[in-house]
């Protein structure tokens, strides 16, 4: 299978070299060119085979340039049970008659990020030796705070890639920072960054366009590469899960096979959303796509009016992964809802970076809505919907999650659609206790602003165990203690790679 560029403007290539590449050099996004079909019949044979195997299956329909046994090695890397504390991988857990939720964060770091980072680095290093390449990989990270644990933790030790993520000094929580800091192995670095994120994000876009720095490295053997979600190699391990959630229905009784679901995604970049519906269209049977956003509701308004209009105020809110006013992997859904037509895509997306607003046709919005149905909840809906969802069916929500459930009721009660719902947990609640507690304990009762002093009240509250991605943090060996000023990225980048040789 060849993959082509979302603006009409690349060659095809091979799964390895979309992967390598990260994404389009001339900007647009890789996709295949077509969506390889599963039956109903084949759902069924996937019946009885655990997570591992689905995975396998449905991946190796997309890596066709990828042998069944590196297939294989990669999932096996990724989903094991040492870095995957539960069983089945991601549980589904059903909490009322309609609705269960999808819990997507039993990786090393607590978030669903996990789901597509544990795996990728492998793609990654299979894909290296295939397209050839003399260099060393070097993986550049701008995070805000679950996405650079996330990368460390799955390139970790990967051969022939080393991991440079920058943060913002004093913009991630305690808990995120150790994270980060406290990792091991041997390729591994952190660098606290003098400035907010998109100081971050901004110097590492920099570095990506600055042909002289980008030669310059090349001349040392080394070579840029992106972890973030615009990577196909991100998007494909997450088409899994739906098609382990629709199994897992049928398992149980819940829904027969052939019986639709419907899916609620709390979206940032569009990227988990995405992946339900490639397996949609790849046979998967889904009724509607619920996209839940926080007060950042630039995707409500483009689902329910065909309008992108990012000119707006950002607001930082409780649930802060979702907080994004451009959603990259929007692009991808558009390519394939207007028929693969590049040039308006290309157009829409040139508008967007001009003015800042796009709109699309009436027959595209029409075939939008027609399977998305787009709604946010306010940072106060958040925390009511985990206190009540704890009092009622003592289950922790974190507060991405709760958004999703919230935005789903609210559905529920407007629609009085029974249809048989997953709702994707994408963070343990652990990992943002201090909003958690707060939902639990009511705002000024918290008693510390330790949040290591917090999670242990929170265990203590709800019973959960402790995630053990984020067990004894504040006890770990900090490897990293890097500060740099934004203006001096490079000198940091050269510096480390030097030190490496
Ligand atoms: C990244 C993230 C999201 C948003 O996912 P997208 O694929 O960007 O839509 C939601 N919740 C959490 C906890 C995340 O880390």
């Amino acid at each position: 299978m060849d993959y082509i560029s979302t603006r009409g403007n690349f060659r095809a290539v091979k799964a390895a070299e979309a992967i390598k590449l990260g994404m389009v050099p001339e900007g647009g996004l890789f996709v295949p060119t077509s969506i390889p079909k599963i039956s109903l019949e084949e759902i069924g044979k996937l019946m009885d085979k655990n997570y591992q195997e689905v995975a396998v299956e449905i991946i190796s329909k997309y890596l066709t340039d990828y042998t069944l046994d590196e297939i294989r090695d990669c999932v096996d890397q990724a989903y094991n049970q040492e870095s995957f504390g539960h069983p089945d991988v991601a549980p589904l857990v059903k909490l009322t008659e309609e609705m269960s939720i999808l819990e997507l964060w039993h990786g090393p770091t607590a978030a669903f990020k996990d789901m597509a980072l544990q795996i990728l680095p492998h793609f990654l290093s299979k894909a290296i030796k295939k397209v050839g390449s003399e260099k060393e990989i070097v993986i550049l990270v701008a995070t805000s705070g679950d996405t650079g644990k996330a990368a460390l933790e799955g390139f970790k030790n990967v051969e022939g890639i080393k991991i440079i993520v920058f943060f913002p000094h004093h913009g991630v929580s305690k808990v995120q920072e150790l994270q980060m800091t406290t990792t091991d192995g041997n390729n591994t670095h952190v660098v606290a960054i003098n400035g907010n994120f998109d100081d971050c994000q901004s110097a590492v876009k920099e570095i990506f366009a600055d042909k002289d720095f980008v030669q310059k490295l090349s001349n040392e053997g080394f070579e840029l590469s992106s972890a973030n979600s615009i990577n196909w190699g991100r998007l494909l391990p997450q088409i899994v899960y739906y098609f382990w959630a629709y199994l897992d229905l049928v398992k149980k009784g819940e829904i027969e096979l052939g019986e639709k679901m419907n899916i609620v995604v709390p979206t940032g970049n569009f990227g988990n959303i995405l992946a339900g519906y490639y397996a949609n269209q790849m046979g998967l049977p889904i009724n509607k796509f619920i996209c839940a956003s926080n007060e950042n509701k630039v995707l409500t308004d483009f689902l329910n009016e065909g309008v992108y209009d990012r000119r707006r105020e950002f607001f930082k809110t409780n649930s802060p992964s979702m907080d994004i006013l451009i959603s990259s992997n929007l692009e991808r859904f558009l390519f394939e809802i207007t028929g693969h037509d590049g040039q308006k895509v290309d157009n829409w997306f040139k508008q967007l970076k001009d003015d800042g607003i796009f709109e699309i046709e009436a027959d595209s919005k029409a075939k939008i809505k027609a399977m998305m149905v787009g709604d946010f909840a306010s940072d106060t809906d958040t925390l009511t919907t985990i206190r009540e969802t704890f009092e009622k069916h003592n289950y922790l929500l974190d507060t991405h999650t709760a958004i999703g459930v919230k935005v789903y009721q609210d559905y529920l009660a407007k629609t009085g659609d029974k249809t048989k719902t997953v709702v994707d947990a994408t963070a343990n609640p652990y990992k943002f206790v201090s909003s958690v507690l707060e939902a639990i304990k009511g705002s000024g009762n918290l008693g510390t602003e330790d949040e290591f002093e917090m999670l242990e009240e929170l265990e203590k509250i709800s019973g959960l165990k402790l995630h053990s991605g984020l067990e004894a943090l504040d006890k770990k060996p900090v490897y990293h203690e890097k500060v740099s000023e934004k203006d001096n990225i490079r000198a940091v980048i050269e510096e480390i790679l030097e030190e490496g040789k």
